[in-house]
């Protein structure tokens, strides 16, 4: 058998990247120099914010400092192109090894995609559990006023300190269940875009996201009772959706009609509630119209203490039945159940009001 040495076809190649290192623990801020120190890092940048600077981004510069690494922070208040800019101008200046993103979505995401676009290593730690973009090689950044998803890089390592996710407000963990419960949808609406649309599914990446939002749902009670046992499942559940979107190579095993009725409400709403509450409460409704178990979806969020319903949201029916008729417009090349069901104002109000979201 001879060996092809000529150029393979790239279009062809396949390629995962994750994370390298996954830590879930209490009290493991100290591990970040550890790997720091063992990667020889000589220089790290800190992004963190207002709020998570003094929760983790301080002890981190100075355990980072104690260990010989040479380290900087920058305050970020926004994910915007701009912002993201800014730090990657202040990464090459002070000629970062590794940027460390440290708080919720915002700081994580302005990190992945400044470490992405500058070369350097990424570690994730997030101080909130409130979505999955803590392990992803995505981000998402906000653009002439709507947020859009980009290619960044694998994290390095996540550091996943469960004692300060446990001390967080609880809203931001429901919200995360939010964000994992919606799964059972978002895989069936990426299986229908395979079925009608003939559009590529990786089984594997889809049985990861779909495995956690079956764990959240099963350890609703442990969760909503903040055992670390339920915390803990949580994280893993967050991990294995980043998996799997690096895996899938794109979004779509974690993000499909659930998704585009959150992102339809952060369009609209005047107060927008968090991502996996809005997540949550779509895929109650969205799984009525795939024909699954709506009220399993919806009674395990109650457990949980997500919202439900639009009131818990803080919002108005119209809104609501608003969202339901615009969503699929915001992205109608992802092929989902709301493609297939088109949904009027009157239809949109019959399904809002049959799963008593209004
Ligand atoms: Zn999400």
């Amino acid at each position: 058998m001879s060996t092809d040495l000529s150029e393979p076809d790239h279009s062809q190649i396949h390629r995962i990247t994750l994370p390298r290192i996954v830590l879930v623990g209490e009290n493991i801020l100290g591990q970040i120099r550890d790997i720091c120190v063992e990667q020889n890092f000589g220089k790290a940048l800190v992004i963190t914010g207002e709020t998570t600077i003094k929760i983790a981004g301080q002890k981190t510069v100075d355990l980072l400092t104690e260990g010989g690494i040479q380290t900087n922070f920058t305050l970020v208040g926004d994910a915007t192109r701009a912002t993201v800019d800014k730090v990657i101008s202040k990464v090459k200046e002070f000629s970062s090894d590794v940027v460390l993103g440290i708080g919720g979505g915002r700081n994580i995401d302005v990190a992945k995609i400044a470490a992405h676009d500058s070369g350097r290593f990424f570690i994730s730690v997030p101080t909130v559990a409130s979505h999955d973009g803590i392990a992803s090689n995505l981000a998402s950044i906000k653009g002439s006023g709507r947020p859009y998803t980009v290619k960044a890089t694998s994290p390095l390592a996540v550091v996943m300190d469960s004692c300060i996710i446990a001390e967080s407000p609880y809203r931001f963990t429901a919200s995360g269940c939010g964000d994992m419960i919606c799964k059972a949808v978002e895989v069936r609406d990426w299986r229908l875009a395979h079925r009608e649309k003939n559009d590529y599914y990786g089984g594997y990446a889809a049985s990861l996201s779909l495995m956690s939002s079956q764990h959240i749902m099963e350890r609703a009670s442990l969760i909503k009772a903040r055992t670390q046992e339920g915390i803990r499942t949580l994280l893993e559940a967050l991990v294995s959706c980043g998996v799997s979107m690096s895996i899938a190579g794109s979004s779509k095993p974690t993000s499909g009609s659930s998704h585009l009725f959150s992102h339809s409400l952060d369009q609209i709403a005047e107060k927008p509630a968090l991502h996996g509450e809005q997540c949550g409460v779509g895929s109650i409704m969205m799984a009525k119209l795939h024909g699954l178990n709506w009220e399993a979806i919806r009674d395990s969020l109650q457990t949980i203490g997500a919202p439900i319903t639009a009131e818990e949201l803080g919002m108005g029916k119209e809104v609501i039945v608003k969202a339901l008729t615009i969503a699929q417009s915001l992205r109608p090349n992802r092929y989902t159940i709301l493609s297939k069901h088109k949904l009027d104002e009157k239809k949109a109000a019959e399904l809002a009001e049959f799963t008593g979201v209004i």
